[in-house]
C-alpha cells in the first residue's frame, strides 16, 4: 500500500491515520470495527459508517471487525443480528471470522471493574436513578458527591459481588467510576458503569443480572480487540475523555478515537427508535418497506450496493453536522443503472390504439437495442400488431401549445416501429371518457424512419396488445412531506409529517413480454418512466410487481 497516493482523496480521518503510519504509533497496523447495537435494522447512515470502516481497513491493508454492541438485554433481538449481517454482506464487505459481541467480554469487563474498585477508582452507590440524576448537577452547576462515594474498597468489592450474585433488586445499586463531580464535562461526574437488570440476554441467557453501561463497555471492547482507530459519530466527542480515563486507569491498549459527522438526509429520518415506531404502528409495511431509509428497504426498492458505496464516497466525511440532499443518493443509483439496466417499454396508464389500415392478425418483430449506453448488452425483439397501448397522457384531444405527442390530426413515431396518424376518438357515451382511439400507419416508415425523409416531432412508446402482459407498478414519493422531519421546532410529532402520497399503486399496467418473466430483483429502465425493479416480496411467476427505484430526472427539485 502506498500511503502517499491513497485511492480516495485524503480526508481528515485518513490524514490522522497517515500520521500514525509515519510515526509508527500502532506499528503500521490499521484495525477498525463496525459496532452496531442490534436493536433495529441498519439504515443508510450505518452504511456510511460501514463503508468508512471497512473501506479504510482495506486501503491500509488492515482488517475491520464486526462487533455487536449488545450490552442492553432488553432491546436486542436475534432477528436484528441476522439482518445486520445480511446487510453488511450485501453492501459487499466481509468481516471473515471476526464476528464479535460485547457480551463475549462481560467477564473481562467485570474483572476490569474489580480492578478499578481495588484501585479506589470505582464504588458501589445506593442512590436511586432519580437521585443520581439530581446529584449530577447541570452544565452551569457542579454535581454533588454521593454519600456512598467514600465507602471502603472492601465494602464496594463485597457489594459488587453480591450485585452480580443477584442479591439485590433492579435499580437498588450501581457501580460508579470515582472521577470528578465538579468536572465541566458531565460524562466525568462519576458515571454509572454497571446497573442491575434481572433480564435474559440473547446470548448470555440468565448468567448475568448486572449489565455494563455502553460507555463502560465500548472503549474496553475496542481495546480488547486491539482496534487501532475507533471511528464514531460526533456525539461521542464528549465521551472521549471518559473512554481515555478508563483505558489509562486500566493501563491497557489505547485505540485512537476519531469522530465524524453522522449522515442526515432530507425527507427522511435516521433514528432506529423512530423507524421502529413506523414499523410497529403499521405506517410502513415493515423494515424493508421500499420507502424506508433502511438498507433492507433500499435493497427491496432496487438500489444496488454499488450505488450506496458510490454515495458514501461522494458525501465523504466531515467534522461538522450537515444535511445531505436526498437527490444525491438518487443521482448515484441513476448513474449506476444508466450503465447496466436494460431499456424496455411499459405503459403505466394504457390507452388502446387501433391501427385501422394494419392487417388483422399480422405480427411484426422489431429489433430493439437493450442499452444505447452499452451495445454489448445486445438487443431483443419487440412485437407490433394492429392494436397497441400507449400512455393516456400521450394523447390529448385539446393539446396545449407545444404538445408534440398524439392529438387529432397529428402524426407521431411509435418508438422503433412506424409513424402513426390520428384519425378518430371513441368515447363512452355515458361518461364521455375516451375508451380508444383509431389511427392509420404509414408502411413506408418501417423501423421508425420515413423513406421520404419527412420528420415528426413526437416519439412515444407502446406495447402490442396481443403481446402485452399485465403488471402492478408501485410509484414512490418521499416518506415525509418536509425536508427535515426530525426537526421538532414546529411542535409536530414526526408521524404527523408522513407524506400521505408516498405510495401510488397502479394496476393494469402493460409491459413487454421481455420483462413479464423477469426474476425478482432484476432491474430495468422503463423508457420515459424511470428505473424499476421486480419486487422480491410480492411478485408471483408471470405476475410481476414493479417498484420504481427512481425517476429518470431529479423531478423533486421542481417541487
Ligand atoms: P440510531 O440513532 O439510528 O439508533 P445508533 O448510533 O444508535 O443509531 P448504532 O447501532 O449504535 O446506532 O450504530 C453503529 C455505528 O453506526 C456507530 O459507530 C454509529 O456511529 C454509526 N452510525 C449510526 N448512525 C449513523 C449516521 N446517521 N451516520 C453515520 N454513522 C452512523
Ligand atoms: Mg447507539
Amino acid at each position: 500500500m502506498d500511503i502517499d497516493k491513497p485511492s480516495t482523496p485524503v480526508d481528515f480521518i485518513r490524514t490522522i491515520i497517515n500520521e500514525h503510519m509515519q510515526s509508527g504509533r500502532f506499528g503500521g497496523k490499521v484495525m477498525t470495527r463496525f459496532p452496531p447495537e442490534p436493536n433495529g435494522y441498519l439504515h443508510i447512515g450505518h452504511a456510511k459508517s460501514i463503508c468508512l470502516n471497512f473501506g479504510i481497513a482495506a486501503e491500509y491493508g488492515g482488517v475491520c471487525n464486526l462487533r455487536f454492541d449488545d450490552t442492553n438485554p432488553a432491546k436486542e433481538e436475534v432477528e436484528y443480528v441476522e439482518s445486520i449481517k445480511e446487510d453488511i454482506r450485501w453492501l459487499g464487505f466481509d468481516w471473515q471470522s471476526r464476528e464479535y459481541y460485547a457480551s463475549d467480554y462481560f467477564q473481562k469487563l467485570y474483572d476490569y471493574a474489580v480492578l478499578l474498585i481495588k484501585k479506589g477508582k470505582a464504588y458501589v452507590c445506593e442512590l436511586t436513578a432519580d437521585q443520581i440524576r439530581e446529584y449530577r448537577g447541570t452544565l452551569t452547576q457542579p454535581g454533588k458527591e454521593s454519600p456512598f462515594r467514600d465507602r471502603s474498597v472492601e465494602e464496594s468489592l463485597g457489594l459488587f459481588e453480591r450485585m452480580k450474585a443477584g442479591e439485590f433488586p433492579d435499580g437498588s445499586h450501581t457501580l460508579r467510576a470515582k472521577i470528578d463531580m465538579a468536572s465541566a464535562n458531565l460524562n466525568m461526574r462519576d458515571p454509572v458503569m454497571y446497573r442491575i437488570l434481572h433480564a435474559e440476554h440473547h446470548r448470555t441467557g440468565g448468567k448475568w443480572c448486572i449489565y455494563p453501561m455502553y460507555d463502560w463497555a465500548h472503549g474496553q471492547s475496542d481495546s480488547i480487540e486491539g482496534i487501532t482507530h475507533s471511528i464514531c459519530t460526533l456525539e461521542f466527542e464528549d465521551h472521549r475523555p471518559l473512554y481515555d480515563w478508563y483505558i489509562n486507569e486500566l493501563g491497557i491498549h489505547h485505540p485512537q478515537q476519531i469522530e465524524f459527522a453522522r449522515l442526515e438526509l432530507t425527507y427522511t429520518m435516521m433514528s432506529k427508535r423512530k423507524l421502529l415506531e413506523l414499523v410497529r404502528e403499521g405506517i410502513v409495511s415493515g423494515w424493508d418497506d421500499p420507502r424506508m431509509p433502511t438498507i433492507s428497504g433500499l435493497r427491496r426498492r432496487g438500489f444496488t450496493p454499488e450505488s450506496i458505496r458510490l454515495f458514501a464516497e461522494r458525501i465523504g466525511v466531515a467534522k461538522r453536522d450537515s444535511m445531505v440532499e436526498i437527490g444525491v443518493l438518487e443521482d448515484c443509483i441513476r448513474e449506476d443503472l444508466n450503465k447496466q439496466a436494460p431499456r424496455v417499454m411499459a405503459v403505466l396508464s394504457p390507452l388502446k390504439v387501433i391501427i385501422d389500415n394494419y392487417p388483422e392478425g399480422q405480427v411484426e418483430e422489431f429489433e430493439a437495442v437493450n442499452n444505447p449506453e452499452d451495445l454489448s448488452m445486445g438487443s431483443r425483439k419487440v412485437s407490433f400488431s394492429k392494436i397497441v397501448y400507449i400512455e393516456q397522457e400521450d394523447f390529448n384531444e385539446n393539446p396545449p401549445k407545444g404538445y408534440f405527442r398524439l392529438f387529432p390530426g397529428s402524426e407521431v413515431r411509435l418508438k422503433g416501429a412506424y409513424f402513426i396518424k390520428h384519425q378518430k376518438i371513441v368515447k363512452n357515451p355515458n361518461t364521455g371518457e375516451i375508451t380508444e382511439i383509431h389511427c392509420t400507419y404509414d408502411p413506408e416508415t418501417k423501423g421508425g424512419d420515413a423513406k421520404d425523409g419527412r420528420k415528426v416531432k413526437g416519439t412515444i412508446h407502446f406495447v402490442s396488445a396481443a403481446h402485452a402482459h399485465e403488471a402492478e407498478v408501485r410509484l414512490y414519493d418521499h416518506l415525509f412531506n418536509t425536508p427535515t422531519p426530525g426537526n421538532d421546532s414546529d411542535g409536530l410529532d414526526f408521524k404527523q409529517k408522513i407524506n400521505p402520497n408516498s405510495l401510488t399503486v397502479l394496476k393494469g399496467c402493460m409491459i413487454e413480454q421481455a420483462v413479464a418473466d423477469a426474476v425478482p430483483g432484476s432491474r430495468f429502465q422503463f423508457m420515459r418512466h424511470g428505473y424499476f425493479n421486480v419486487d422480491t416480496v410480492d411478485s408471483r411467476p408471470g405476475r410481476p410487481v414493479f417498484n420504481r427505484i427512481v425517476s429518470l430526472k431529479d423531478t423533486w427539485k421542481k417541487k
